[in-house]
């Protein structure tokens, strides 16, 4: 079988096929999603997750379809007027494209990959209501240090932060204290099959939401974040959602609280580390980001320095390890490496004497 370093989609957690067959073995897939089974897997799920990603109480969990659903919910749910959008890839211009498509007056500052700034020489417009980050760009493998992230909020007490860590969840350990809606979708860093995606939502997005609710905002229909917090309170879903998702997800966050989250983090920086050393190393490679602390543990991207395409692809199709090309116009130049908890040490070893060769 093939193993898949693309970034999303990607190599499923080991344990999930187990978790998907138990499943079928259980009625829950046909029972309602207001019977007592559901509600104790629901129960189950939400301890799971704030166990292993550390959820302060304070913060609500919801379940959405995905991470651009996640976009278009926050800013409907979190802004009036005006949203502030620091954009580090396509990712991110996706989370400001959104804010444009409800009308928001929304404002973009681009990151210069090349002599990228740290976020306090950013000017943040007094009448921002939230800036919206991507904590990794998966099309261009940056990451912003949470300390930066940390530090716009305590200089910004008033202002919403939203982040996207599809990329980085769940290794990034975050500080929820500090951030008001944060998101991922579980096709990447939680090695799940997609179509669901997690919400952590912060008690003064919650009081934004109701304002504008009040207001006779548009807040979306049945996923505002008004309604979700009503059927979440009950260990429900408003819809019927993808119990099977839902299922296998608590399943997952319990195995990796089982491993531990700590040592699962710090193979992954290890991992990393393999990575960058080999790109550095390269004769046909070299990262796209070279300031260091900027460099993405969980998405490694690598330009050509000559052009090693076909060569590459005969590689993955004699070794099976399967690789993300370029994102967009970068797709022949580029190679994008996804390393999550499901990427086992053996395996990025693997890849490594593959790319050694190349
Ligand atoms: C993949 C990705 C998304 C989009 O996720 P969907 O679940 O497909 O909506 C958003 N942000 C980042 C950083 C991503 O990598």
């Amino acid at each position: 079988m093939k193993i898949f370093f693309t970034p999303g989609p990607s190599q499923l957690y080991p344990t999930v096929k187990k978790h998907l067959a138990d499943a079928l073995k259980t009625d829950l897939l046909s029972m309602s999603h207001r019977s007592n089974e559901f509600f104790d897997m629901y129960a189950g799920l939400e301890q799971s997750l704030r166990d292993v990603l550390h959820i302060p109480k304070t913060h609500s969990i919801f379940f959405v379809n995905s991470a651009t659903e996640a976009m278009d919910i926050t800013i409907r749910n979190c802004v009036e007027k005006k949203s502030l959008h620091i954009v580090n890839g396509a990712f991110g211009r996706r989370f400001f494209q959104s804010a444009q498509e409800v009308r928001k007056q929304a404002e973009i500052f681009e990151t210069d990959l090349q002599a990228i700034v740290p976020l306090s020489e950013i000017k943040i417009p007094k009448k921002s209501e939230l800036i919206c980050l991507t904590e990794t760009d998966t099309s261009v493998g940056m990451s912003i240090p949470l300390e930066e992230i940390y530090d716009l909020k305590k200089r910004n007490p008033g202002k919403l932060i939203a982040v996207d860590t599809v990329a980085s969840m769940p290794y990034v350990d975050l500080d929820y204290s500090l951030l008001d809606s944060v998101f991922f979708s579980v096709q990447k860093g939680f090695g799940l099959p997609a179509g669901l995606a997690v919400m952590i939502v912060s008690p003064d997005a919650l009081e934004k939401a109701k304002y504008l609710q009040q207001k006779g905002y548009d807040v979306g229909t049945h996923h505002g974040f008004i309604p979700m917090k009503t059927f979440a309170d009950k260990r429900q879903t408003l819809e019927t959602p993808n119990v099977l998702a839902l299922y296998v997800l608590g399943k997952v966050a319990k195995d990796m609280q089982k491993v531990g989250i700590k040592k699962l983090r710090r193979a992954t920086l290890e991992k990393a580390k393999k990575l960058y050393c080999l790109i550095e190393r390269s004769d046909a490679f070299s990262p796209v980001i070279s300031q260091k602390k900027y460099q993405s543990s969980t998405v490694v991207v690598a330009k050509f320095k000559k052009d090693v395409a076909e060569e590459l692809r005969q590689w993955q199709e004699k070794t099976g390890l399967i690789i993300g090309k370029g994102y967009g116009e970068k797709k022949d130049t580029q190679i994008r490496i996804a390393n999550f908890f499901a990427h086992q040490v053996s395996d990025v070893e693997k890849l490594v004497n593959m790319l050694c060769r190349v």
